[in-house]
């Protein structure tokens, strides 16, 4: 049995930039040095289960994304797709592309979240292993409203019960079947999600949670990037 992962990795960071100020997408951002989606394939490349990982990059990044991966000795287990203008697109592109039987594993992982960890990454293998499909995500500790928004802003609706929500992370894993049936059935209804958990769930697959961390966050917005160094720093600080 083989372990795929998928990273998305084509976006093209308008969130980043401050002001006006056109930014690089933040993937190909530096932390401590290292590119943010560096972080991320070091994590992966790190667990002995996992096979092969493919990273999707808009066409134009595909050079000197393989360029980075030879540079940080990743060859062996990595390689560069080209991605497409959604999140979607680029996981169905690398998804397509792979040569997986019904029972491998394909995981999922934003290349922004380059402080996910291999314990987790394991965690997500065993869920997926014994439940078909699983993802990482985040029991809210906040409360959560339902609202609607306005022109001004929001009024709420609603309270939904805290122990009803997650916040879904990735990586997200299914068996190969399933994630090619999830979006297969997504295509052929022009169903565009946010996630892969909303495909499998739409075509009335089981998706377990397995615990995630707040570390685990996704770089989005201009600071996100301060919170990450200071997260690796503390990290290494402490091995
Ligand atoms: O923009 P968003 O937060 O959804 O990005 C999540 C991940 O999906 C990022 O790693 C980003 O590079 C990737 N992505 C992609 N192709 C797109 C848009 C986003 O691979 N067209």
């Amino acid at each position: 049995m083989n372990v795929y992962v998928i990273l998305p990795a084509a976006g093209i960071g308008t969130r980043m930039a401050a002001g006006s100020t056109p930014s690089a997408p933040k993937q190909f951002l530096a932390i401590h040095g290292v590119p943010i989606l560096v972080h991320s394939l070091r994590a992966f490349a790190a667990v002995p289960r996992v096979t092969s990982i493919s990273v999707a990059v808009r066409k134009n990044e595909i050079e000197r994304v393989q360029a980075q991966v030879a540079e940080y000795g990743l060859t062996k287990k990595v390689n560069v797709v080209e991605g497409g203008d959604t999140r979607q697109d680029s996981v169905s592109h690398a998804l397509g592309a792979l040569r997986c039987d019904d029972d491998d594993l394909v995981l999922v992982h934003d290349a922004v979240r380059p402080l996910i960890d291999p314990a987790t990454i394991d965690r997500t293998i065993d869920a997926v292993l014994k439940h078909g499909a699983a993802i990482v995500g985040l029991p809210a500790v906040d409360t959560i409203k339902q609202v609607e928004r306005t022109a001004d802003g929001a009024i709420i609706t609603s309270t939904i019960p805290r122990e009803r929500i997650v916040q879904a992370q990735t990586p997200q894993g299914f068996r190969c079947a399933l994630l090619k049936r999830a979006f297969a059935e997504a295509e052929a209804d022009q169903f565009q999600g946010t996630d892969e958990a909303s495909l499998a769930e739409r075509a009335g697959m089981q998706v377990a949670v397995v615990p995630g961390s707040p570390r685990n966050f996704k770089i989005t917005q201009p600071g996100d990037l301060e919170l990450a160094e200071f997260y690796i720093a503390h990290s290494k600080a402490q091995q």
